[in-house]
């Protein structure tokens, strides 16, 4: 049995082609199921629906064999810049669910001018070790407030002077007038595998990985 951990939403959607080259067809769909594990038309592969930033704990750990995360998910599980975490192969990036991860402020706030200044900035974020490295590594002292969501709301009540946050299309940001001032790196999705089941289930994943592999190399392939 090989099983893949996989998050609701935008990740599961952008999986299913992949799924679909390596011959694997999910028989429920996560949105309307209330299946946490998911049947495909082959007998010995399933899927696990978990929350997004659980998906690196269950492939760690071997509750799932495989996964699929957002650089963001896995840099955070792994505390540290430039990612990583025991027990974890990483073999693709898979060039779907992408976006940016930014520095935002209210579109009246001086970040710059704060900046130069050295002022004590703080920072409202769910990714609090991005943040954390990403001020360092700047010399910007930052006092950081972690939030689970809606980081956009934190600015604009004086919660906090500046935002990490996922940046896509940038309508959240500027619907919420706000502004981005700062890039702090570029995110896709990452196929993660538990290097044990690797070893004890080589051929069968190896298999998967190479009809991904296939996939995220065709021309035409944005991932947009
Ligand atoms: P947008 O308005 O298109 O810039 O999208 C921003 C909102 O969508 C923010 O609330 C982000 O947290 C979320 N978001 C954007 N891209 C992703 C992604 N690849 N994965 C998860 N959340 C995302």
């Amino acid at each position: 049995m090989i099983t893949i951990a996989l998050s609701k939403g935008r990740i599961f959607e952008e999986t299913v082609p992949l799924l679909a080259a390596a011959g694997i067809r999910v028989l429920d769909d996560p949105e309307t199921s209330r299946k946490l594990i998911l049947d495909t038309n082959q007998p010995d592969v399933r899927v696990l629906v978990v929350r997004a930033t659980d998906v690196p704990t269950y492939v760690q750990f071997g509750g799932a064999d495989m996964g699929i995360t957002g650089k963001d998910t896995l840099l955070e599980h792994g505390g540290d810049w430039g990612g990583g975490s025991a027990g974890l192969f990483q073999p693709l990036d898979l060039q779907i669910a992408k976006c940016r991860i930014s520095v935002a402020v209210r579109a009246d706030f001086d970040y710059a001018y704060a900046v130069r200044q050295g002022a004590r900035l703080r920072v409202a974020t769910k990714y609090v070790a991005i943040a954390r490295e990403f001020f360092a590594s700047k010399g910007v002292h930052v006092d950081l407030i972690k939030l689970y969501g809606s980081m956009e709301l934190a600015p604009l009540v004086g919660l906090a002077d500046a935002i990490v946050d996922l940046v896509s299309t940038g309508n959240t940001l500027r619907a919420n007038n706000l502004i981005e001032v700062e890039r702090i790196m570029d995110i896709s999705s990452r196929l993660i595998v538990n290097q044990a089941a690797l070893k004890l289930k080589r051929e069968p994943i190896r298999s998967i990985i190479d009809a991904f592999g296939a996939v995220v190399a065709a021309p035409g392939q944005t991932g947009a």
